[in-house]
């Protein structure tokens, strides 16, 4: 049986690289748009004493047009882990002579130690999860190899979140293009309470409750949390702000001044300040029903709760009574009689609990008198 022949171009190294990579002696010559790695690939392939040089693509002097001439190189520490070199030109034009530098626009931002793809991978991970700058640091040292400190990592964060951010807005205004959402004018508004360093924030959101899509988000200090602000940010929230994305209306109305979207009903948790602000709104209002029967249910748990408690006491008693009466010391329990077990062990720690406390408040007292 011979093998199959199976017809393959051939894709020789040289078809692979020739245009963008040069070797010379101990140098390895790349052109200004080969990505990184392809860096990193030959720093580590090739033995210490070989440089990896960027040139530029079509050296001409961006000054005068003139040719360049390869002039000297120029050291850069890539991610501040990888030593490569920049090539430096002169210009040929002896009334320019000026000295250019290669720019490696696609690979790092001017002025910049760690590459784009580093930059970016803080706020892509932080699509996915809320992670700390810390682990983020961690996760850059274990899977690239290079050391970064968090407050760095931060940084980069920060600057590339605004325009991160409208990117993905960007996305999410084509989505709801093509599936043809419609805002339905039934928006659901609630507060969350949290604390961040010991500091207490509030965190209001308003949602279309029929798509689930958020309309207004904001995270504002305890403090500053009032009627007023509700009021605000309700009005807000029912307006048209479509302007203030569109780069062809370039200075927008003041978002008061907007046209609002349609209004129907308001649906909010029981909080009395609600409702004059809805009716200013011309909106009908309607209680969570979530909130509702949580707060119907509440006091009934209570006293179930409470009720419960007591039975099970007078259940013992009786049982106690019952044994007594039989002329029985109340004694051990048999261990196959699990509820009785649980129980048991139920009312000794409590019994425990209880001497404890009260120890402690005697030693209190002890200790405050003798002061
Ligand atoms: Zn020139």
């Amino acid at each position: 049986m011979s093998p199959k022949i199976v017809p393959t171009d051939i894709i020789s190294a040289e078809l692979v690289f020739k245009d963008y990579v040069a070797f010379n002696e101990n140098k390895v010559y790349l052109t200004e748009d080969v990505p990184d790695y392809v860096a990193e690939f030959f720093k580590e392939m090739m033995p210490d004493f070989v440089l990896i040089i960027y040139e530029m693509f079509n050296p001409v002097c961006p000054h005068c047009g003139a040719k360049l001439h390869r002039h000297e190189i120029k050291e850069w520490e890539m991610n501040k882990k990888t030593t490569v070199y920049k090539q430096r030109y002169k210009c040929t034009n002896k009334s320019c002579s000026k000295t250019v530098t290669t720019e490696l626009p696609h690979i790092v931002d001017k002025h910049c130690n760690y590459t784009k793809d580093i930059k970016k991978i803080g706020n892509e991970l932080e699509d996915l999860e809320h992670i700390s700058y810390e682990k983020k640091a961690e996760l850059i040292k274990k899977r690239y190899g290079i050391k970064i400190q968090r407050q760095t990592v931060q940084y980069h964060e920060s600057i590339n979140s605004e325009q991160y951010l409208s990117k993905k807005e960007e996305k999410i205004t084509q989505i709801i293009k093509e599936r043809n959402i419609e805002f339905s004018g039934i928006i659901g508004y609630d507060e969350s309470f949290f604390s961040i360093n010991g500091e207490k924030y509030v965190r209001t959101t308003s949602i279309d409750t029929q798509n689930h899509m958020i309309l207004n988000d904001q995270i504002i200090k305890y403090e500053d949390f009032d009627k007023h602000f509700i009021e605000i940010f309700m009005t807000y929230s029912l307006k048209d702000l479509t302007a203030y994305s569109n780069p062809y209306i370039p200075n927008p109305k003041h978002p008061l001044l907007l046209n609002d979207l349609k209004k129907d009903t308001m649906i909010t948790d029981g909080y009395t300040a609600y409702v004059p602000i809805i009716e200013k709104l011309h909106m009908t209002h309607q209680k969570c029903v979530f909130h509702k029967i949580m707060n119907q249910r509440t006091p009934v748990w209570k006293t179930t709760n409470k009720l419960q408690r007591q039975l099970e006491k007078t259940e013992e008693k009786i049982q106690q009574l019952e044994k007594l009466s039989k002329g029985q010391k109340p004694g051990r329990i048999p261990v196959k009689d699990k509820k009785r077990r649980k129980k048991q062990r139920k009312t000794q720690k409590e019994k425990t609990r209880k001497n404890t406390t009260k120890k402690r408040h005697q030693k209190n007292k002890q200790t405050t008198e003798r002061i």
